[in-house]
């Protein structure tokens, strides 16, 4: 089958790549269209010495089990099941889990990928295709929500105008709580529903604004610093990005203020699926205009390469035609 293939730096399109097979309570599916994350582009820069088919953001169609012939999305990590982590219900944690196409498990960058069937989740008939894609990282700002109490009314500041921050600034909105973006873009403010207002770039560490909560997802490793600087004593920050490691930032870090201060430092990973097709379809959370462009499979590397120029928010690729099934 036709595939994107990451290798010691480089993405080649290829064409001999093998389908998956059929497994016990595991389902294949064909992919219709997949996003390029941040993430892919860390694994092409040499995060987690990937090798293999990237891509995990993906709608696409079962091709077997229960969802045969349903669009689909998909969490990303397969778990054992049966270790002490999995039965505690953090089956996210597993230490023996996969991820699709970011750890042993191929991606969504080829005609066909196959994830746990539980994995699975039927895209409502009313939400475009284009839009589900965002299914994943939308169900990741949901997670906020299942790790921090929210109070409306509480401000809220989230670091980072980029795909991630602005669907998190739009859940917490939903949420009730007053919301303001720091980021290199305000032009978005535009577009972003519920009252979010933008306040352009952030000068890194001056003042203590005294925010209630403070998401971080701008991916600059210096973004912890200011995150520290902006919430307010007994305060929250979310951090919603792996940066990648910066030793001149982390000797910035004051911890002493988070113990002075009495803050709560909350990392935040991957989310639940339903509310997040559920707000997407809704259209209470807006991504349509996050979309940049269209590649073709084929094209892959000129989709990367457009991915990670500044200020382009999401790149889709298409794999498969929509009404091919
Ligand atoms: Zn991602
Ligand atoms: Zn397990």
């Amino acid at each position: 089958m036709q595939g994107l293939w990451l290798e010691s730096g480089s993405l080649d399109f290829r064409e001999d790549l093998e389908e998956p097979l059929a497994v016990r309570n595991e389902t294949r599916v064909k992919i219709l269209r997949a996003g390029v994350c941040a993430t892919d582009l860390a694994l092409l820069r040499g995060y987690m010495d990937f090798c293999g088919v990237p891509g995990h953001e993906f709608v696409g169609i079962a091709i077997d089990g229960p969802l045969r012939g349903q669009r689909v999305v998909g969490e990303i990590n397969a778990s054992c099941g049966s270790c002490d982590t999995c039965k505690s219900g953090m089956e996210g944690h597993c230490p023996t889990r996969t991820v699709l196409g970011i750890l042993h498990r191929p991606g969504a960058f080829a005609e066909q990928i196959r994830l746990p069937t539980a994995n699975l989740h039927r895209v409502p008939d009313s939400l475009p295709t284009d839009w589900a894609t965002f299914a994943e990282p939308a169900a990741a700002a949901f997670e906020i929500r299942e790790q921090v109490a929210l109070s409306p009314g509480s401000r809220a500041l989230v670091q980072g105008d980029g795909r991630l921050g602005l669907l998190c600034a739009q859940v917490l909105a939903l949420e009730g709580l007053t919301v303001e973006v720091s980021g290199r873009h305000p032009e978005r403010e535009e577009w972003l529903p519920n009252g979010i207002g933008h306040l352009g770039t952030e000068p890194n560490g001056k003042g203590r604004p005294g925010y209630d909560l403070v998401v971080e997802a701008s991916g600059d490793p210096y973004g912890i610093v200011s995150a520290l600087n902006a919430v307010r004593p007994r305060g929250t920050v979310v951090l919603k990005t792996t940066t990648e490691p910066s030793p001149e930032a982390n000797g910035d870090l004051d911890l002493a203020q988070l113990v002075v201060n009495e803050i709560s430092l909350v990392g935040s990973r991957c989310g639940p699926f339903e509310p997040a097709l559920d707000a997407l379809n809704e259209e209470r959370l807006i991504v349509a205009p996050m979309i940049e462009a269209h590649y073709p499979l084929s094209e892959g590397q000129r989709a990367f390469d457009r991915a990670s120029q500044r200020g382009v928010l999401k790149i889709l690729i298409d794999v498969n035609d929509d009404d091919a099934n």
